[in-house]
């Protein structure tokens, strides 16, 4: 049996995306925390659709466009619980592509 390697990033192309203007279903707390008191940064390395980006300064940056409602993030941010995590409000948010 033969196996074809996946590219993960080209199976993440077929997704869509509506994006709700102003209203990111997913929001850093307190972006402070994010910069001087969290060391692991784990949301930047966490993430399958790479919203959280890790700045040269020690800050963070979020952008939800292309989340993948995985809840990940939340989960991680356990010792400083800066993550506000909510769906998409409905008709906004990842569209899976099936088959
Ligand atoms: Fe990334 Fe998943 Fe968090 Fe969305 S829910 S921002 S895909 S880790």
């Amino acid at each position: 049996m033969s196996t074809l390697p996946v590219n993960v990033e080209e199976k993440l192309f077929q997704n869509r995306y509506r994006v709700d203007a102003g209203r990111p279903h997913v929001h850093i707390k307190d972006a402070d925390v994010c910069q001087s008191e969290c060391t692991a940064k784990s949301c930047t390395f966490v993430c399958p659709a790479s919203c959280y980006k890790a700045e040269g300064n020690g800050a963070v940056t979020l952008i939800t466009d292309g989340c993948l409602e995985c809840g990940s993030c939340r989960i991680l941010c356990t010792d400083h619980q800066n993550i506000e995590w909510d769906y998409p409000r409905g008709g906004h948010g990842i569209l899976f592509k099936f088959g």
